[in-house]
Order: structure tokens, then sequence, then C-alpha cells
């Protein structure tokens, strides 16, 4: 059972997190807990980390210390009152740790990905120790693992480190002989390298966490604790009546997921894919709700399009130039440039004369690819190349789009009909989704229709 950072902000929200467990393990199930920082702290620690970096002065970090520490002795105090005198010391301990690092990034004016890395964790560090107190103030033993000592170990890209299968072994070792016993709970978000470099799993990464520990220990099912009844037909602070999904396909979570669904991150549904694991999405104040079932195969619902999707914050690249035409290897150089910037390439569309190919990427990336793409430009691989920053990407997605005829035709004639101007269309090979780029302003709108012309918000009938 994972728990976001709503579910354990603070005192109140950690004392429901305690029932819930409560609940569970004292009614014969054997639970690893995996958590998240307090809600908004990894947002603050790298706000602090990249400010005191550059600053004349770290004058802000003994404040910045000083509100973590109000913030988790609160949540202490509120859940755990035989545990402070125990618990106090530890946090003070951490938060040591924590000031000494900020001190040394400061005096070395060197913010390495790796020390990023140790000081975003710190969120997790604090609320873990406060978690697992709470839970033996309620009479279940539980004692605190960090994501190494769990054995989550990783590739060593810093910042977006992704799960390595040697350490399922580790992990079966470190987590099942404590579940008989006790409710052990682990830090989310981070694992470690080989040689025991502490690496984080990418924003939102507790998800993937849980995924990958679920996956280890071979879990009956895997739960995501958060803020809403489930995955819904789409975001619900853009669609205030979009419905939550009784049950979804790995394959169409993974497609809403990468196409900007903060419900979950990206890759946690890999480890459970690879194991047929159940993943359930569940409400932390709303328990009694079922919340979503994601399984490998659903129920055929009728539906077509089950949900949508849109990012943001996203460019297009427009690549010009008669040169492509005919000329192999011109994909290639435009690629490798890309990923030589680490750019990630999110949507890919070349018309069939060769002479354009658009891609959709990240905005934050988009000065690395417009620079790398310029030195391709220069060489006369390509002639021009365009950024267009104004954009935003959308995505229509359910399983039930393979093979059925029609589903393209109704989408873009519905945004027609709204005139709504499509700049680009993009759909997979699985056919799980559709998606396109239109201008930033017009995305809420697009979801808006979409989401009408496909009836997401009432219920199915079979
Ligand atoms: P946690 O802290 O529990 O990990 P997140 O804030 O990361 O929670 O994710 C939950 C949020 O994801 C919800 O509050 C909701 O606003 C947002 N969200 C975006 N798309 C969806 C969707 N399709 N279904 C459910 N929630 C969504
Ligand atoms: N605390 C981390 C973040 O804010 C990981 C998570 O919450 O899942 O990204
Ligand atoms: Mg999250």
């Amino acid at each position: 059972m994972k728990f976001g950072g709503t579910s354990v902000a603070d005192a109140a929200s950690i004392s429901r997190v305690t029932d819930i467990i409560k609940q569970y393990h004292s009614g014969g199930n054997e639970v690893a807990v995996v958590i998240s920082a307090q809600r908004g702290v990894t947002d603050q620690l790298i706000a602090v980390a990249t400010e005191v970096v550059d600053s004349p002065d770290s004058s802000m970090v003994g404040p910045f210390i000083g509100s973590l520490r109000v913030r988790h002795m609160k949540a202490l105090e509120g859940s755990a009152k035989d545990y402070v005198a125990e618990v106090a010391p530890l946090i003070e301990d951490r938060l040591l740790k924590l000031e000494n690092i900020l001190s040394a990034v400061h005096n070395l004016r060197e913010l390495t990905p790796r020390s990023k890395d140790y000081i975003i964790t710190f969120g997790e560090r604090l609320n873990s120790l406060v978690v697992s107190a709470a839970f033996r103030q309620q009479g279940i033993p539980s004692s605190v693992l960090d994501g190494c000592e769990a054995g989550i170990l990783t590739t060593a890209n810093h910042g977006e480190a992704m799960a390595l299968h040697e350490g399922e072994k580790k992990i079966k070792g470190s987590i099942v002989p404590l579940l008989a016993s006790q409710v052990p709970v682990i830090m989310g978000f981070m694992g470690c390298t080989e040689k025991g470099v502490l690496t984080t799993l990418g924003r939102s990464g507790s998800d993937y966490s849980a995924a990958i520990i679920g996956a280890g220990i071979d879990a009956n099912e895997i739960w995501i604790w958060t803020d809403v009844d489930g995955i819904m037909t789409s975001d619900p602070r853009v669609i205030n009546d979009a419905r939550v999904l009784d049950s979804v396909s790995y394959l169409e979570v993974m497609e809403l997921s990468f196409f900007g669904a903060k419900v979950m991150h990206p890759r946690s549904i890999e480890p459970a894919m690879r194991k047929d694991i159940l993943v359930r999405v569940k409400n932390t104040f709303n328990p009694d709700h079922p919340g979503t079932c994601i399984v490998r195969n659903v129920r055929d619902d009728s539906r077509v399009v089950k949900a949508l999707t849109y990012i943001e914050k996203v460019a297009a690249v427009n690549i010009n130039g008669a040169q492509m035409i005919g000329r192999p290897g011109v994909a290639k150089a435009i690629f490798t440039a890309l990923s030589d910037s680490e750019v990630n390439v999110m949507m890919i569309s070349q018309g069939s004369s060769e002479a354009n190919i658009s891609l959709i990427i990240d905005e934050a990336q988009a000065d690395a690819a417009s620079e790398s793409l310029a030195a391709l430009a220069k060489q006369g691989i390509v002639r021009e190349v365009t950024l267009d920053r104004d954009v935003c990407a959308v995505a229509v997605v359910g399983s039930g789009m393979a093979g059925a005829k029609g589903t393209g035709g109704r989408i873009f004639t519905a945004l027609g009909r709204a005139d709504i101007n499509v700049r680009m269309i993009s759909q997979g090979s699985s056919e799980v989704n559709i998606s396109f780029v239109v201008k930033q302003e017009d995305g809420p709108r697009a979801v808006r229709v979409l989401h009408d012309e496909f009836m997401l918000s009432e219920e199915c009938n079979d």
C-alpha cells in the first residue's frame, strides 16, 4: 500500500492512514507500506537546493530547516504522542544532515545530480519516521526502511532512475521476513545503484516504488492510496463531472500517465504488469469507495473511449527541408541529435512528402532540442527548424478503440464543430491511444468537447 503526499500531509491524515492499515492488518493481511513526503515538501527541497547554490549567502537554510522541524514535530505529536521522546532525536539527526548538505552545496557553489538526489529524498526520510511511529502508537509493530535497504536497485541516471530486475531478490529478502510480525514503512521515491549510490525515481516516484516492491515480494495486490476515488475519465481539476472508472487495463493507464495524467507515475505499471499483479487506486479520504482496479484485460464495457488527458507544457518542433526527401538517415540524424541532448520525444509525425517532420517534446527541453537541431541545419541535413511553445497535447485513451471504426472521425468532427484547430495527429499502433496537438488555450476545451462527445460523465449501462 502506497500513500501519496496528501494522504500523509499532517497528523490528521496520518491518523486516517493508521486506521486503514489497522483495519487491513488486523483483518489478517500482510501489508508493506510505501510513503511519500508530506505534500509540498519535495517541491520546497528542490526550490531551496536550487536557490542556495547560487545565492550570496545561505540565510534561507535555517528558517527552512525550522519550518520542516515544526511541521514534522507537529505531525509526530499529533499522531504518535508516546513516541515523541524516541523519534524526535531521529528527526533532529535527519534535519542536521539536511542542513549540512545544503551548507556544503552553498559553500561549493555546486549542486551535482548526486547531491540533488540526496537532498530531495529528505521529505520521505523525515515523514517515514512519523508514519511508522503513528503505526506503533496504534499497536501495529513497525520499522522504517529507506529505498536502498528495501532492495530497490536502479540505474545510475539521477533524477529519473529505473529499477533493475536484479533488485527483486534483495527486495524479497529484506521485506518478506518482516511481514509476519510488522508493517514496514518504506521511503518511496528512492533507490540506489549497485555501488550503493542513492538515486531518485522521478517526480511522483513513490508510485513506482510501490510497484517495484509489490513485484519484488510477489504481492497479491498493489494499492495506491491517493486523494481522489480512483482513476477518472479525466483530470477532475479540468473536467468537474469526470467519473471514476471501475476498471482500466495496464496499457490504458500507461497511456494516460505517459500523457500527463498525474494520478500515477508513468513507469509504475510496468513492474505490476510483468507479474500480473492487480493494482487498485483508492481514496484515503473515502476508503469505502471501491476505487479503480487496474488489470491486464478489462471486461469489455463497450466503451470505445474511456479517458482523456492533456499535457499543457509541451513544445512542437517542426523540421522542414526538401533535403529530407528520399534521403536515408535524416530521421536517424535527428533522433540521434535529440537523444545526445537527452531530449525525450513524446509524439512524432511525418508527412508523406518527407519534407516535414514534427515532434512534440517537453517544453522544458525546448531550448536543448532547438540547439541540437540547429547544428543539423548548419550541416545542411535539414533546412529549417522552428519551435512552437504555444501548444498542448491531448490524448484520447481506450482499448476499445482498437479495431473500432470511425473513432478518429468522431474525435476530429467534434473538434471541428467546436472550432478547434488540430495541428498534429498521432496514433500508436496499439490503437489504445489517439493523440493530437492544439493551441495551448484550446486544450481544456478540447478535453471538454470530447468528454461530452463520448458521454464519459454517464454511467456505463453494462
Ligand atoms: P498523490 O500525492 O497521492 O500521489 P497526486 O497529486 O500525485 O497524488 O495524484 C492525484 C491527483 O491526480 C488527483 O488529485 C487528480 O487531481 C490528478 N489527476 C489527474 N488526472 C487524473 C485522472 N485521470 N484520474 C484521477 N486523478 C487524476
Ligand atoms: N515526494 C516525491 C515527489 O513529490 C515522490 C512522490 O510523492 O511520489 O515527487
Ligand atoms: Mg503522485
